[in-house]
C-alpha cells in the first residue's frame, strides 16, 4: 500500500484534514478505535469558525448566545443577539467529516493502531496482524498522548491536566453557558455548565474528580441524575517541532489547544488548513509560520494560565468587580471573540478606566497579559 499522505488519528482534526486533503492527494486515515467519537469533550465550538470551516450543521445540538460568570460571591452575564458558539455531538461531527473525506477519495483503516516507523514506513497493527504502509508524508493527528510525536522525537514542555465531565439532569437556561471561577471549589480550572437543552447539560472541570463533585454539590446537581461520565487529558504548552522531514503533527498531538478554556477543535482545524497550504506549496517547513495566529493565541493563553494559577480568590473577586462593570460588559459584548482571546483582552485593556482598575488589582496582571 502506498499513499501520498497517511493521517494517524481519525478524531475531529484528523478527519477534517483528510476531508480537505483528499481532493488533491491520495489519503489514508488510520484510527485505532472501531468507531468514531467517545472522547471526553464538551463539544463547544465558536459559531463564527464553525461557519468558516464549513463544519456539518447536523452535529449541532444547541446554539449558545451568552454566558454567566460566577465567582464565589458575584456574577455577571454577557449576551448577544446571535449564537456565539454551538454545542455539538462529537460522534456526529467526526462521522460527518469522515464521510466527507471518504466521498473525496480518502481511505479509512479502522481498528488499526500506529506503532511507529520502520525503514520509512508506518508500522500498523490491525486485529493482531502487523502491516507496513508507505506514504510520501505522515501526519500525527493522534491526540494528546501522540505516538507519532514520540516516533518523530518531538519534545514536550507542557502542563497536563485530567478533565472530568458529566452529562446530568437539572434545570438550565438553554441558550446560556455558566462559567464558575471559584478556587475554593475547583482550584485548578474553572467549572462549566454547558446546556444541551433545558433539562440536560454537560458539566465539568479540570483537576480532580473531587473538584467536580464539590462543584456538583455547589450547583445542586445530583450525583444520582448523571446520564454519562467521561474523563480525558488535556495539555497546555508546546510540543515541538510541528514538522520534521516528512512527518507533521496537528491538533492535540501538537498541543494546539487554548490554555484559557481547553478548546482544541478550532485551533487544530485552523492548523490543518495551514498544513494543507504548506503541503500544496511543497514546503512543509512553512507549516509553523502559517500557524502564527494560533501560536500567538497559545502564547497568550499560557501567560493567562500562569496568571490564573498565581491568583487567590480575593484577587479573582476584585477582577470580577471590574469585569462585571457596565463598561467592561459593553466591551465584552461588542468585541469579545470566542476564539480570539488575545483580542478580547486587548479590547478591555484599551479602556483607560478598566486598565487603571485592573492595575490596582495586580500590576503584574497587565504585564503578564500583554
Ligand atoms: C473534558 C474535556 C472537555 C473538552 N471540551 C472541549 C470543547 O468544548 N471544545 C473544544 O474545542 N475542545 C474541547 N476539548 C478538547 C478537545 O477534545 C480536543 O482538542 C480535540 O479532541 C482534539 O482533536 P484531535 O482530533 O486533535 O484529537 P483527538 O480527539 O484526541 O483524536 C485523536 C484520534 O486519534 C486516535 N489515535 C490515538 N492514537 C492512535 C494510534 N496510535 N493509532 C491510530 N489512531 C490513534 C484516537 O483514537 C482518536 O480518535 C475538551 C477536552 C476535554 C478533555
Amino acid at each position: 500500500m502506498k499513499y501520498d499522505v497517511l493521517i494517524i488519528g481519525g478524531g475531529p482534526v484528523g478527519n477534517y484534514l483528510a476531508s480537505i486533503l483528499a481532493r488533491d492527494y491520495s489519503v489514508a486515515v488510520v484510527e485505532k478505535k472501531n468507531s468514531f467519537g467517545g472522547k471526553a469533550c464538551t463539544g463547544i465550538i465558536g459559531a463564527e469558525n464553525y461557519e468558516t470551516l464549513s463544519l456539518p450543521k447536523k452535529a449541532i445540538l444547541n446554539e449558545l448566545y451568552g454566558a454567566t460568570f460566577y465567582s464565589r460571591i458575584q456574577s455577571f452575564s454577557i449576551g448577544r443577539k446571535s449564537p456565539q458558539a454551538y454545542l455539538v455531538d462529537r460522534k456526529t461531527l467526526e462521522r460527518e467529516l469522515a464521510k466527507s473525506a471518504m466521498k473525496h477519495g480518502a481511505e479509512y483503516l479502522m481498528s488499526t493502531t500506529f506503532k511507529g516507523f520502520k525503514g520509512g514506513r508506518a508500522v500498523l497493527q490491525h486485529l493482531g496482524e502487523t502491516l507496513e504502509v508507505r506514504a510520501e508524508f505522515y501526519i500525527g493527528a493522534d491526540g494528546v498522548n501522540s505516538t507519532v510525536a514520540k516516533a518523530m522525537g518531538a519534545k514536550t514542555k507542557a502542563e497536563f491536566l485530567s478533565g472530568y465531565e458529566v452529562e446530568v439532569l437539572g434545570e438550565f437556561e438553554k441558550r446560556n453557558v455558566e462559567v464558575w471561577v471559584n478556587k475554593e471549589i475547583t482550584p485548578e480550572f474553572f467549572a462549566w455548565v454547558a446546556p444541551i437543552d433545558e433539562e440536560t447539560a454537560r458539566v465539568g472541570t479540570f483537576g480532580s474528580i473531587e473538584s467536580l463533585n464539590r462543584f456538583l454539590r455547589l450547583r445542586m446537581l445530583k450525583p444520582t441524575k448523571i446520564l454519562e461520565f467521561k474523563a480525558g487529558p488535556v495539555g497546555f504548552g508546546w510540543r515541538k517541532p510541528w514538522v520534521r522531514g516528512n512527518v507533521a503533527l496537528v491538533g492535540d498531538a501538537a498541543l494546539q489547544i487554548k490554555p484559557t478554556t481547553a478548546g482544541g477543535i478550532v485551533y487544530g482545524m485552523l492548523c490543518a488548513r495551514a498544513l494543507r497550504k504548506a503541503l500544496l506549496e511543497d514546503k512543509p517547513e512553512n507549516y509553523w509560520n502559517y500557524c502564527s495566529w494560533v501560536r500567538n493565541q497559545i502564547s497568550f493563553g499560557l501567560r493567562f494560565r500562569k496568571l490564573f494559577l498565581g491568583l487567590d480568590q480575593e484577587a479573582i473577586e476584585k477582577i470580577f468587580e471590574v469585569l462585571g462593570s457596565k463598561e467592561a460588559r459593553e466591551v465584552i459584548e461588542s468585541q469579545a471573540d470566542f476564539d480570539d482571546h488575545l483580542r478580547t483582552a486587548k479590547a478591555i485593556l484599551k479602556r483607560p478606566r478598566l486598565l487603571a482598575k485592573l492595575i490596582k488589582v495586580s500590576p503584574s496582571l497587565i504585564k503578564a497579559l500583554l
